[in-house]
């Protein structure tokens, strides 16, 4: 990530965003990969189908090792409306911890993208990274995408590029929440709870334990 330096759990920063005069350096760039866990969130918050959701505003690929995707293309973003975010209780976790970000290279990370073109750096109040974190709701999304982390690096060492049957499986069961396989079915779950349970599963049907699309 360009211009970011490596930061710790005490690392603190002066923030104050004002998108009214800024670039919105934070809603443009290159496209980020959603996890499933941030997909159904949007998916929530905007009452769509998946399908809808995907066609209208998402990006489907494979990442090189054949893991299915859905990306959110942010030049511009689909749901920048009036320079405001039109999904803000609902944003990702890129969005959310901007100007902070995670990376994993092997290591998880936190990132601070010191010189990016974003106003409100060094404006306003200095904040924790714990305060900061709190403030955006970000703690969920953390976990989520640590448990994301950990799935990505499984699905690697599959070579599911060599299997499209479980590519196409696979990407029914992380991301089509309206369709509901009977091992993760969980009337009134939360979005956490149906996440991790389509991961399992996911896991599962990776190592060749699970039945496909059950
Ligand atoms: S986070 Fe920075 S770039 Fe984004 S709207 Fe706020 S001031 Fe602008
Ligand atoms: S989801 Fe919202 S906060 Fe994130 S890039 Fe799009 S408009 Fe900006």
């Amino acid at each position: 990530m360009e211009n970011a330096v490596t930061v710790d759990e005490n690392f603190s920063f002066c923030f104050c965003c004002n998108s009214e005069e800024c670039s919105l350096a934070c809603c443009h760039g290159h496209a980020i990969a959603l996890n499933p866990y941030e997909v159904l969130r949007i998916k929530d918050y905007l009452k769509l189908s998946c399908e809808e959701l995907e066609e209208g505003y998402l990006l489907s690929l494979y990442d090189e090792s054949g893991l299915p995707l859905l990306m959110l293309d942010r030049d511009p973003c689909p749901f920048l409306k009036h320079r405001r975010c039109s999904i803000y209780p609902a944003r990702p976790l890129a969005c959310r911890l901007f100007p902070l970000g995670k990376v994993c290279n092997g290591e998880a990370k936190t990132v601070f993208m010191k010189d990016c073109d974003c106003a409100g750096i060094g404006k306003g109040r200095r904040l924790t990274l714990r305060e900061y974190i709190a403030e955006q709701r970000a703690g969920e999304y953390i976990e989520m995408w640590e448990r994301w982390v950990s799935f990505v690096d499984t699905a690697a060492k599959a070579k599911l590029s060599h299997k499209p049957m479980k590519q196409v499986f696979l990407k029914i069961l992380l991301y089509n929440f309206d369709f509901q396989p009977k091992k993760v079915a969980k009337p009134h779950a939360s979005p956490e709870e149906q996440f991790l349970a389509r991961l399992t599963a996911a896991e599962e049907l990776i190592s060749g334990i699970g039945s496909e699309a059950e």
